[in-house]
């Protein structure tokens, strides 16, 4: 079946902090770069996201200050 991450998996994995657990906000999106920024609305940290090539959005990195 299919390789690496299940569908399944990246939904879940998607658009929580990875720090509490609480719901990210879009902070900025770039479809220029396939990027996208989500901000923890309890802590604040950021979750850096990219797009792959089947046009996946997967967690690139999180990080308190945004470093763009
Ligand atoms: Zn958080």
């Amino acid at each position: 079946m299919a390789s690496g991450f299940s569908g399944e998996e990246q939904r879940k994995h998607r658009g929580k902090c990875i720090d509490c657990g609480m719901t990210l906000e879009l902070y900025m999106l770039d479809l220029k770069k396939n990027k996208r920024i989500l901000q923890c609305r309890r802590c604040g940290l950021f979750h850096s996201y990219s797009k792959d090539l089947l046009g996946k959005w997967k967690l690139a990195k999180a990080a308190k200050v945004l470093d763009l």
